[in-house]
């Protein structure tokens, strides 16, 4: 749709671009942008041309650009990509279910980034997802010149809201190794067979045994829960159920979100456990 309060389009190419002035947004792909009025901003700050490479791998994991597509995530993943995924790194291949958690035509899918989806913050986020369930950390340029680092679940404040102050910039996202080759299992629930994500749950196994559990999209902020090991269907069922956060809008009621999160929780762990 035509931005018609839109009246200046800057290209980013140094870190000095980013300086923001009143009525500036930063644009990723631009899909959810450009997908309904935006009655309050006046210019947009294109961030293609910061030239930030797609997909990092190091010893320390892998480094997400913000402006990385999620078609991008998914070739990668896939074996498609010009970067080869670490053969220990089994965890990848859950990055298309995450992905196909994303309610999108293959249009939006080439076109969002990680970094908009993150920063756009839904509940549903599907990028937010896989962050919350891989312990990923949000970089996070400030206006000052510094970075700052958190968890992606924990900059999650809200449906639709988040802790990035006005300037701040999501840099990338980094996926620490012990998570990418960890065992994991993700599974989602709509109401609707093509509707937006009710639950989206994550498990994963580490290599010393200890397990990691999350529910997004049910809840208003991504919960994550710790266990030393892999809990019994009875404690991580109660986890499940107190974990803060279930909402209602018409995409589900909370005591159904609270309810199928434990199904899908308990079909994740039964998975790790081999007994499923
Ligand atoms: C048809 C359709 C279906 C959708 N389905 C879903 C769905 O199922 N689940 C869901 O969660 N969302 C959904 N969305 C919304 C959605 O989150 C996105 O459209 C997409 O992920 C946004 O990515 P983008 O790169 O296009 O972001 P943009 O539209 O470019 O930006 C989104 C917001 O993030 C900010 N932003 C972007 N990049 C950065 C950055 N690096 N640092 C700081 N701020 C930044 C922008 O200023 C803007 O406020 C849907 C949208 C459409 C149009």
């Amino acid at each position: 749709m035509d931005l018609n309060t839109v009246t200046s389009y800057r290209f980013a190419r140094t870190r000095e671009d980013l300086a923001l002035r009143r009525g500036e947004k930063v644009l990723g792909g631009g899909t959810w942008l450009f997908s309904e009025p935006q009655p309050a901003v006046t210019g947009l700050v294109d961030l293609s041309t910061m030239a930030w490479p797609d997909l990092e791998i190091s010893d320390a994991g892998l480094r997400i650009g913000a402006t990385c597509t999620i078609a991008a995530l998914v070739a990668f993943a896939e074996g498609r990509g010009p970067v080869a995924v670490p053969a220990d790194w089994a965890a990848a291949s859950v990055f298309p279910v995450a992905a196909n958690a994303l309610l999108a035509s293959f249009k939006i899918w080439n076109t969002a980034t990680v970094g908009g989806n993150v920063c756009q913050s839904f509940c549903a986020g599907s990028m937010v997802s896989l962050a919350s369930g891989m312990d990923g950390q949000a970089v996070i340029w400030t206006p000052d010149g510094g970075e700052r680092r958190l968890s992606v679940a924990s900059l999650m404040t809200g449906n639709g809201r988040n802790s990035l102050a006005f300037g701040e910039v999501l840099r990338a996202v980094d996926l620490p190794a012990h998570a990418l080759r960890s065992r994991l299992a993700m599974r989602k629930i709509a109401l609707a067979e093509l509707g937006r994500s009710g639950a989206v749950v994550t498990g994963r196994v580490d290599a010393g045994g200890s397990a990691v559990f999350s529910v997004t999209a049910a809840t208003l902020t991504p919960v994550v829960m710790r266990f030393d090991e892999l809990p019994d269907a009875a404690t991580l069922a109660a986890a499940v159920s107190d974990a803060p956060g279930y909402y209602s809008d018409p995409l589900g009621a909370a005591d159904w979100r609270r309810g199928v999160s434990i199904v899908l929780a308990e079909q994740i762990r039964a998975e790790l456990a081999g007994t499923a």
